[in-house]
């Protein structure tokens, strides 16, 4: 398990991580969230140990990285895949990094074949593709068969194959029990791959849920059309918690449900004697439910500083 507690990074005067504090469980992939800056590479980097916390901590497996005894065994990370010299063969650099670890050669073998680049081991690095690359970033993660991976951006420069391979990857990994920490700014491919997502805004936690839930919360509403005179008012009746407006898609007939779900609308209108001739929930998309959270954290902060303005100008 991967835990921030409680963590501070300041960066002269930029807060790069405003106490962030948030825990990644095993067996899902949890995909790391955030507009450019809000410190997500920042989180990663201090969670390998490339960068040290103002104050807090983060642990994996409950002990700083450079606590770790086997590093490479218990977590793999890709962090930047141009990290590798341009003049060493893909499988000779692999082969470096198990010597130096205590990994066994034949274990070079088995990820050039499980990353589909065992063909082209022997070309050296600088020549690969940028989608080649990051496969062999990614074997390299995955060399000490780690039960942690921490992947940055692992979809950059791949093709449509390329993604759907590093979705199922990343979901059998999951599936065999690891923790899969991802981050992405291709928010479709996220919704279909992250069970779970953690959304960081100005080194903030913004949402720590399921992707199902952050989709579900940006669900348009339920649109319902009844032939019933009324039926707004049955409907609002029996649902008093929802949001009902008449005329929706430029149909007057139309009504459309906020805050409750098509099940509940549906039994509400059963209830009320109501015939339907429409009933449908638009699907959300996690980038809707990102957006919105996202767009949100900017009125709070602008809010935020107004206020701190007020303050600032009643002292004066
Ligand atoms: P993200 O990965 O979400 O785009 P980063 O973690 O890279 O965000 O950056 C968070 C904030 O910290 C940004 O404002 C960035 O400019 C700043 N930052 C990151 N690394 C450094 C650094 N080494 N020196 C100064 N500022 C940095």
């Amino acid at each position: 398990m991967i835990e921030f507690s409680g963590v501070f990074k300041r960066y002269g005067q930029v807060l790069a991580l405003d106490g962030l504090g948030v825990r990644i469980e095993p067996g899902r992939v949890t995909g790391l969230l955030g507009p450019n800056g809000a410190g997500k590479s920042t989180g990663m980097r201090i969670l390998l140990g490339l960068d040290h916390p103002t104050s807090g901590q983060a642990l994996i497996g409950g002990r700083r990285y450079g606590e770790l005894s086997d590093p490479l065994r218990r977590v793999g990370a890709l962090l930047d895949a141009r990290g590798v010299h341009p003049g060493r063969s893909a499988r000779n650099h692999l082969l470096g990094l198990a010597r130096a670890n205590g990994i066994a050669a034949s274990r070079v073998e088995e990820v050039l074949d499980q990353v589909g680049i065992a063909r082209i081991a022997r070309r050296r690095a600088g020549t690969l593709s940028l989608g080649m690359g990051q496969r062999l970033g990614i074997a390299a993660a995955l060399l000490g068969d780690p039960d942690v991976l921490i992947l940055d951006e692992p979809l950059n420069g791949l093709d449509t194959d390329g993604v759907r391979w590093v979705r199922s990857l990343l979901r059998g990994l999951a599936a065999q029990g690891r923790t899969v920490l991802v981050s992405s700014h291709l928010l479709a491919e996220m919704h279909q791959t992250a069970d779970h997502v953690v959304v960081i805004g100005r080194g903030r936690l913004l949402a720590d849920c399921s992707t199902a839930k952050l989709v579900g919360d940006a669900a348009d509403p339920v649109v319902v059309r009844s032939p019933n005179p009324g039926a707004a008012e049955v409907l609002r009746t029996r649902l008093p918690s929802a949001h009902i407006t008449v005329g929706a898609d430029g149909d007057p007939d139309a009504l459309q449900v906020a805050g409750a779900d098509e099940g509940a609308v549906g039994a509400a209108a059963h209830a009320g004697g109501l015939v339907l001739h429409h009933l449908a929930r638009r699907t959300g998309t996690l980038e809707a439910g990102y957006l919105r959270l996202v767009d949100d954290e900017i009125e709070f902060a602008a809010e935020r500083s107004e206020g701190a303005g007020h303050v600032a100008h009643a002292a004066q």
